[in-house]
């Protein structure tokens, strides 16, 4: 086998949460080059047929399935649905998220538990109902988005709840990759810097400051940029790696 063959993701079925835009949809797109079948786990799917089309012109299946990543139950037959449909779950990419600027004494319960449910709770609920079907297959692969949050405090904003949630998906990826090696799965995260979506803000001028002119490459980057990474850490490239978060920030964490 060359090298490059270790990269491929031909055969496999690999679920995207929030596949629908920003970072989830370009890292659908890298999966299905990669020759994976894609599953696009959605909460609205009534714009997913234009996403839909353009994956399967890459030669592949690809299906929307319907799930609030919040909802255990929606999610547990989401992961049924996919079972039914395509007969096998390879890689679950938690990639739904969500961010809340505002400083710490104005944030509302509510507002925290928001951020807390989709960013921790979501991520809980498909590594949990995904992961059941991996581990009784005895193969899977689990990549959860993190974030550069959980190691710096980002500012000027302020999202306390945010970065706290980010933590708890590094951890939580530390903890699913020991108890599920011995069972054939293998759980890593990927934490991004700065990348240019309808999440962050990155041509705002009042940003600019600390989000560009503080990164040692001095730029942000664009979701397609992450698509290689998560194909190696999806496939057997990554074959003896578990339980890392991979930082991809242009530098920003060096200082
Ligand atoms: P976007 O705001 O562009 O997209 C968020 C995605 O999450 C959407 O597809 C959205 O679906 C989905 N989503 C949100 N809540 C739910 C839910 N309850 N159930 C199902 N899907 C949901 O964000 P990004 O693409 O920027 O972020 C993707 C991931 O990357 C997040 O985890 C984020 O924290 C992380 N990240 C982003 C960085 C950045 O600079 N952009 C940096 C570091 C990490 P819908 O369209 O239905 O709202």
């Amino acid at each position: 086998m060359s090298v490059l063959d270790a990269f491929s993701l031909s055969g496999k079925v690999s679920v995207v949460t929030g596949a629908n835009r920003g970072i989830g949809r370009a890292l659908v797109t890298a999966l299905a080059e990669a020759g994976s079948d894609v599953v696009l786990l959605i909460r609205d799917n009534a714009g997913a047929a234009e996403v839909i089309r353009e994956l399967e012109a890459l030669g592949v299946t690809a299906v929307a399935v319907t799930a609030d990543v919040t909802e255990p139950d929606e999610v547990r037959r989401a992961a049924g649905e996919v079972m039914n449909r395509l007969g096998q779950v390879d890689v679950l990419v938690n990639n739904a998220g969500a961010c809340i600027h505002r400083p710490a004494l104005e944030v509302t319960a509510e507002e925290w538990r928001f951020v807390m449910d989709v960013n921790v709770n979501g991520v809980w609920h498909c590594a949990q109902e995904f992961g059941r079907h991996m581990v009784a297959q005895h193969s899977g692969v689990i990549i959860n988005i993190g974030s550069i949050s959980a190691q710096i405090v980002n500012r000027p904003q302020w999202q306390p709840g945010y970065n706290a949630s980010k933590a708890a998906v590094h951890q939580l990826t530390r903890s699913l990759a020991a108890e599920w090696a011995p069972h054939g799965v293998r759980v890593n995260a990927l934490a991004p810097g700065y990348i240019k979506t309808e999440m962050a803000a990155v041509d705002s001028p009042e940003f600019k400051r600390y989000w560009i002119d503080d990164a040692p490459m001095r730029r942000y980057a664009m979701p397609s940029e992450l698509g290689p990474c998560v194909v190696f850490l999806a496939s057997d490239a990554s074959s003896f790696m578990t339980g890392e978060v991979v930082v991809m920030d242009g530098g920003y964490t060096l200082f």
